[in-house]
């Protein structure tokens, strides 16, 4: 595996590939975990070459959020990469990204403003903007990305299309702990006991997806039955439950079977943890 930490390096290299070898990115944040990993697996599949880029992408938080504490763990990441086989690992300065002078944002519009988009009003446009940055740099033919940050999936998916770029857009399971906590790098955070709580999302939103193929129910049910089921946990904060349509992210009054989307942000003591469902 190559490393490559400068923006013309890499960019030389995919143009050298480009019509003859196909190329398959993977974003991340790094502090690899096996979810990153398995989309790293089907970037594998999907192409001849795969990059998996490393970047903690600074304007996707916002001044109060964890950018200077978010994990990180090059060397081990590296290692991680290397016995999958991987054919590059991107690993951009924060300066050269985001040089004296920046000026540009890609910004997706209405599928931004609900979930995460409401608590964090920042966010998507930054990701929106390096991965914007990352597909001008690497021109993938495929970009992989994780079930487990499902609205950014689709404001990818969006934003490929809108801008007409050639990129197939590929979504990936999301991968979980044995007692069904979704894999993060902000798990390393949660102190003992507050991992063990952090179950309790998925378990409620299992438990709810259960009930929910039994019998049609309103979406006001479902939430008060996700709240409550939350509310048993002690030092649980829900940031935001919704029941939508998976396909745009409208709103329904009734779940109906078929391409529902249960998704939801908790805060486990400080640390926000979030998690989803299709049904
Ligand atoms: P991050 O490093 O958190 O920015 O995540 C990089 C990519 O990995 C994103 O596409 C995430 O959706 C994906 N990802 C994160 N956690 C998981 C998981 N538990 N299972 C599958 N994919 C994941």
């Amino acid at each position: 595996m190559k490393i490559i930490r400068s923006i013309k390096k890499m960019q030389g290299i995919c143009v050298s590939h480009k019509g003859k070898k196909t190329i398959a990115l993977v974003p991340t944040m790094g502090c690899l975990h096996q979810g990153h990993l398995s989309l790293v697996k089907i970037a594998q599949k999907k192409a001849a070459i795969t990059i998996v880029s490393i970047f903690v992408n600074p304007t996707q938080f916002a001044p109060h959020e964890d950018f200077a504490a978010y994990p990180r763990n090059e060397k081990a990441d590296i290692n991680k990469l290397k016995a999958l086989g991987v054919d590059y690992c991107f690993i951009p300065k924060d300066s050269d990204m985001y040089p004296c002078g920046y000026q540009t944002v890609a910004r997706v519009n209405n599928i931004t403003t609900t979930l995460c988009g409401k608590s964090r009003p920042h966010h998507f446009s930054g990701v929106t903007t390096v991965v914007l940055k990352l597909f001008g740099i690497i021109q993938p033919d495929f970009a992989v990305f994780g079930q487990k940050d499902y609205q950014q999936f689709l404001t990818i998916g969006v934003m490929a299309k809108d801008l007409n770029l050639p990129i197939k857009v590929v979504m990936g399971k999301i991968i979980r702990e044995k007692d069904g906590l979704a894999m993060s790098s902000r798990n390393t955070f949660l102190s003992q006991q507050e991992r063990k709580t952090a179950a309790c999302m998925s378990l409620a939103l299992h438990h709810i997806k259960k009930l929910c193929l039994k019998q049609n129910m309103p979406v006001k049910k479902i939430r008060s039955l996700f709240f409550s089921e939350l509310s048993k946990h002690k030092g649980v904060r829900v940031d935001y439950f919704e029941c939508l349509n998976a396909n745009d992210l409208s709103k329904m009054t009734q779940y109906r079977r078929g391409n529902t989307l249960m998704a939801a942000a908790i805060f486990v003591g400080r640390v926000r943890l979030i998690d989803n469902i299709i049904i």
